[in-house]
């Protein structure tokens, strides 16, 4: 067990011995790319060239108005190829996979959001790709898995323990000790051992640089704050790193779920539920109980269920680098339905919880401030859950017609 890549008391690289020479490897290459600012430029190519970069940065005029507070203006990150920020991350690790001259990409995905995108850039690098899945989450995500297989990947069932996304990343480490030599996992989060943490964030920067130029550009000042939704984290981090040297107060929201008093929510950071603990390659603030047991997490949106949280936001967190709050179901739902019909923008319901909480705070700030949310993705995948949470008699009829259409 080595002890490395720590911000402030988190972070680090628990690994087995097996690894260590890998993860040696890894961390030399991604230290060379740093120094390479032709690398950078490369990276900015292909992602303007095959993504949507640099995504726009869009003043919500009606939603200024109807707040009557702070400007609001939408990073938009939902612009990108396979619709979310996640591209970002998959492709920088694609150029760097290519650097290793390594053949075969490895993937966890618990909603299958990371696992479209790794096998999206896998099919453009040329890679062979294998995602990890727990069972469960395949039998729930089909119209992700149905992708990740049209676009050449193998995807794996995991049968293993609760078969969700924790066992899905067990198995992937497992899959990594048998052939280091020929493939890379291509880690999804700002999360796991050194240097997955900072080298997904170093690709996610690009959210906050371009924000940051845009806004100055628009308005020829900074804003007073931005938001983004936490998950593992890359999205908040990306944005938040084009600000971190600016009087800019960084806000992430996490999942309230049924509310903090119910339990039943993913919100590490904004409740007192979590403690800190070693899991997963990586220390943090985990949901778990006494005996280190993990606990159950919900939330509306399947991106933001997860345990843990980065490293790096967890340390900002006790040093009060930034505001971390929660926004319950309802709240999310609300705040989708009025960006909806007041812009013509679907956020993805991860996204909408950064919604939420600028919503509540927009109302305070005077006219002449400026916010920023950072709209992670889009949110035509949820169609099944919005169209459920909102109780649509006619999308019940549609899945009953079509039911019947597979039985006759
Ligand atoms: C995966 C996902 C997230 C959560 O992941 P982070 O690493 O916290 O950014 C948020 N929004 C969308 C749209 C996602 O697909």
């Amino acid at each position: 067990m080595k002890k490395r890549g720590y911000y402030g008391n988190f972070g680090g690289a628990f690994l087995p011995e097996i690894l260590i020479a890998t993860f040696d490897e890894l961390e030399a290459q991604f230290e060379k790319i740093k120094q390479d600012p032709k690398f950078w430029d490369t990276y900015v190519q292909l992602m303007s060239s095959y993504s949507c970069r640099p995504t726009p940065l869009t003043f919500a005029r009606n939603l200024t108005n109807y707040f009557g507070g702070a400007k609001i203006y939408i990073k938009r990150e939902d612009l990108n190829h396979t619709g979310a920020h996640k591209l970002n991350n998959v492709m920088g690790q694609g150029l760097l996979v290519q650097k290793m001259g390594k053949q075969r990409v490895i993937a966890e995905t618990g909603a299958g959001q990371h696992g479209v995108a790794c096998a999206t850039m896998a099919a453009k690098f040329g890679f062979d790709c294998t995602i990890y899945m727990g069972e469960i989450d395949v039998i729930r995500q089909r119209p992700n898995v149905f992708w990740m297989e049209q676009l050449g990947a193998t995807v794996i069932p995991v049968t293993n323990g609760t078969r969700i996304l924790k066992d899905a990343i067990n198995e992937a480490f497992r899959d990594w000790v048998s052939n280091m030599d020929t493939t890379h996992y291509v880690l999804g989060t700002a999360c796991g051992p050194h240097p997955f943490p900072e080298m997904v964030t170093y690709f996610q920067s690009i959210i906050g640089q371009e924000a940051r130029k845009q806004i100055l550009e628009i308005e020829g000042k900074l804003p007073k704050r931005v938001y983004a939704c936490v998950g593992g984290g890359s999205n908040a981090m990306g944005l938040f790193s084009g600000f971190l040297n600016d009087p800019v107060e960084l806000v992430g929201v996490e999942a309230g779920g049924k509310g903090l008093a119910s339990g039943l929510h993913a919100s590490r950071l904004s409740s007192d539920d979590a403690s800190p603990g070693v899991a997963q390659g990586y220390k943090t603030y985990f949901l778990q109980d006494d005996d280190g047991q993990m606990k159950e997490t919900h939330s509306i949106s399947a991106g933001l269920d997860y345990v843990g949280v980065s490293p790096i936001l967890a340390d900002m967190h006790d040093k009060g680098l930034a505001r971390f709050e929660s926004a319950t179901d309802e709240k999310v739902i609300a705040a989708l339905k009025l960006t909806m019909q007041k812009e013509g923008i679907i956020p993805a319901l991860e996204s909408s919880h950064a919604f939420a909480q600028a919503f509540e705070e927009a109302p305070q700030l005077s006219k002449d401030e400026i916010i920023i949310i950072n709209q992670s993705g889009r949110g035509d995948k949820d169609i099944f859950t919005v169209a459920d949470a909102l109780d649509d008699p006619k999308w019940k009829k549609f899945i009953k017609t079509k039911a019947e259409e597979y039985h006759a």
